[in-house]
């Protein structure tokens, strides 16, 4: 089979190098190669893996001699040598950039934010799981473009109607070929102010979103810095979006699984654009339906009138309050809350719990290598186990109906499992095992 190259990339001068062998960077190789572009034309380059052709910048520059480099995010763009590069008429350009050059019919919304990507990300794509197939959900978030790109030449699978990509600050400063025809930005806060010279400068880039969207840009009007920005960057196109909106009233967003005020807020962003991009109703319903990212709040399901929450992710003390308030302000009838705290400690303020205190329908059950310092610095009061298995064992025991049981440890997970991933496939499991019994 022919595969048509884009202009754009039939154009790109080589040698090609790839700076940056990631995830996306692997993407972007593997569709220059797909592309006809010839592998000795395809250099590749990072400075912490030995399988590439270069590790050194100058070696790269004047060996390779290389005429396009393909910066892939983690790489600043700003370094030195990149810079010089660029000064000398090197070419750079991006795995998002070749990706979207290969595209034809398909439109785009693109979701940008210090916080709550992903999580709007995932609900615009339980919103088109709804309703359709032909849709593309990744970027920065699971798959690379570049995957969707090479499965399309490649008749692997057809072209979506609808891509929706999470874009980093990184990927929006180096995307010269994205157009979107909506857009959001989540919330606003300092972040990766390491890769810039001012929070001005990091809002500025997530903000130029604005110049590559042709419809509509959505803003959370809960963001944060977000509001403030706009009052000063007004501009036509921008919606600023509420969940009180009286036009989100019908569709009872309340009702969702996902539980927490900051996911209400996403689901008002994600919602409202899919009533701008003319999506049906039905994909509305989809997203209420998501049960959350995995073991980040995910909302595992309800057993004997019982719900189960799993946060293993929540390794910081601000994520346990956010899930702890999330769960009890859900809370039904006279149901109470169960919160399983504990794993590992490495030196973490368990005193900022202390407000959990004033909570009157909550029991705290410690667990694993950091009970006690948990308890005694938070002087909570609840019982405590060496494991997290019996410390699920005591909370199943003593849950009723509309009670919730919520594991968000606070602790890291290494005291008895590998990763966060681990522990919340445990719990997982246990909470199976329960519905079974
Ligand atoms: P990202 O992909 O931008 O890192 P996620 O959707 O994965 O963001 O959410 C990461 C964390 O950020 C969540 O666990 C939650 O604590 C917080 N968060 C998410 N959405 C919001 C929001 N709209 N407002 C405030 N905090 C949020």
């Amino acid at each position: 089979m022919i595969v048509q190259m884009s202009e754009f990339i039939k154009n790109l001068k080589t040698p090609i190098a790839i700076v940056g062998m990631g995830k996306s960077g692997e993407a972007a190789r593997r569709l220059l190669l797909h592309c006809g572009v010839p592998s000795q034309s395809v250099l590749t380059f990072d400075v912490k893996l030995d399988s590439v052709d270069f590790n050194d910048p100058a070696l790269l520059l004047s060996k390779g001699q290389p005429q396009t480099l393909v910066v892939s995010p983690g790489v600043p763009l700003s370094s030195s040598w990149i810079q010089d590069a660029q000064s000398a008429g090197l070419k750079i350009t991006s795995e998002l950039s070749l990706a979207c050059s290969c595209l034809t019919t398909e439109r785009l919304i693109g979701v940008t934010g210090s916080v709550g990507k992903s999580t709007t990300v995932s609900l615009l794509g339980a919103g088109l799981e709804a309703f359709t197939t032909a849709f593309f959900v990744g970027g920065n978030l699971g798959t690379p473009f570049a995957e969707y790109a090479i499965d399309v030449l490649s008749g692997a699978r057809p072209r979506a109607d609808w891509v929706v990509l999470e874009l980093s600050s990184y990927q929006l400063e180096n995307c010269e070929n994205l157009s979107l025809d909506f857009s959001a930005i989540t919330y606003f806060t300092s972040n990766h102010l390491e890769r810039y010279e001012s929070l001005e400068h990091y809002y500025r880039t997530k903000w130029n979103i604005l110049s590559l969207t042709k419809k509509m840009m959505l803003l959370n009007s809960e963001g944060g810095d977000l509001v403030e920005y706009f009052k000063n960057n007004h501009h036509e196109q921008i919606k600023v979006i509420s969940k009180k909106d009286p036009t989100l009233e019908s569709y009872q967003l309340e009702k969702a699984l996902l539980i927490g005020q900051h996911n209400q807020d996403n689901l008002a962003l994600a919602s409202s654009l899919a009533l701008a991009a003319g999506w049906p109703a039905a994909s509305i319903d989809g997203m209420k339906s998501f049960k959350g990212l995995v073991h980040r709040l995910e909302n595992v399901g309800t057993f004997k009138n019982i719900r189960f929450i799993n946060d293993s992710k929540a390794t910081a003390m601000d994520s346990v309050l956010i899930a702890a308030t999330a769960a009890y302000d859900t809370l039904e009838g006279s149901g109470k809350l169960f919160l399983l705290l504990g794993g590992r400690d490495k030196n973490l303020p368990w005193q900022d719990l202390g407000p959990l205190k004033k909570f009157r329908n909550i029991e705290f059950v410690f667990f694993g290598e950091c009970r006690n310092i948990a308890q005694q610095k938070s002087t909570l009061p609840g019982s405590s186990f060496s494991h997290l298995d019996e410390a699920l064992n005591h909370a199943f025991q003593r849950a009723n109906p509309q009670d919730t049981v919520l594991l968000s440890p606070g602790g890291t997970s290494l005291d008895e499992f590998k990763s966060f991933e681990e522990r919340g496939n445990f719990f997982k499991r246990k909470v199976e095992d329960f519905a079974k019994s």
